[in-house]
């Protein structure tokens, strides 16, 4: 399984977004694919449809209970993706896992060995603490989604510093497979600026596909749906298929035949 970290510490940067719609579009393309909701905020799990009552076994059980991958694993309305939920109790993790030992490591622990996926994606909070670290431990490779905004740049330098950290205490082999720049507004001129800069200073880190402002984004979760299934022609939709694709071609392994 490939383990990817949807990351940025900043909140509102499409995170949840992306992780939903990118989880969905590698299903919809024939991949077994899982999604960790790691924020106690649960926004993933509620967009895909997954109400708080229904959310028996949570990342939390698996961060801090040691229950098994395969038990807080459950299946959503779209074939081919499950979701491993996250309910309020997260938010105490932070606190609650400072004083285990290996507290970076419990979610490499947890899915060490898994074979029922083929792809995973984890929704980071917006921070860098304890919750983040362990979808880094965890992690193949990072997706950063960027807003095109005046300090995106700056945030970006904090992340790429804590990605090296992470490198060089516990997971060596942490790679970076794109940033993808989120809610573009072309109309903008700041905002294609600032996508200019990134490019600039990135090259080709930074994904051809560009994620537009569309209101039908931020309208499915409300539906309990990913905007791909809500409305599958939307321009945010056709968006992040194209996202896929490339993201698929810069897979470091190639996806072992069924
Ligand atoms: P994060 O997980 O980084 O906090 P979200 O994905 O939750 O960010 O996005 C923040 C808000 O912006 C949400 O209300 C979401 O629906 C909205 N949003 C995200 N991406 C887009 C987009 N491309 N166009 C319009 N709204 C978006
Ligand atoms: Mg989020």
């Amino acid at each position: 399984m490939i383990t990817i970290a949807v990351a940025n510490q900043k909140g509102g940067v499409g995170k949840t977004t992306t992780a939903i719609n990118i989880a969905t579009a590698m299903a919809a393309t024939g991949w077994k694919t899982l999604l960790i909701d790691l924020d106690p905020q649960g926004n993933a799990s509620t967009g895909m449809g997954v109400p708080a009552s229904a959310r028996e076994s949570s990342s939390y059980d698996l961060l801090v209970n040691d229950v098994a991958l395969r038990e807080c694993i459950q299946p959503t309305e779209i074939p081919g993706l499950d979701i491993v939920p996250a309910t309020v109790d997260l938010s105490g993790a932070e606190v609650e896992l400072v004083a285990v030992d290996d507290r970076t490591a419990r979610l490499q622990r947890a899915l060490a060995g898994h074979v029922g996926h083929e792809i995973c994606f984890i929704d980071c909070p917006p921070s860098l603490g304890l919750l983040t670290l362990n979808a880094l431990g965890a992690a193949d490779t990072l997706l950063v989604p960027l807003q095109c905004e005046f300090f995106a740049l700056e945030g970006l330098s904090q992340l790429l510093q804590t990605v090296e950290r992470v490198q060089q205490r516990f997971n060596a082999d942490l790679g970076i497979i794109g940033i993808v720049l989120t809610m573009f507004d072309r109309r903008n001129r700041l905002t294609d600026q600032v996508a200019d800069d990134v490019r600039d200073c990135l090259g080709n880190l930074v994904f051809e596909s560009v994620i537009p402002r569309n209101v039908r984004l931020s309208e499915a979760p409300s539906h309990g749906m990913p905007a791909l299934i809500y409305d599958h022609a939307c321009a945010g939709s056709v968006a992040y298929m194209a996202l896929a694709r490339e993201l698929i071609a810069r897979l470091p392994e190639k996806r072992k035949a069924a």
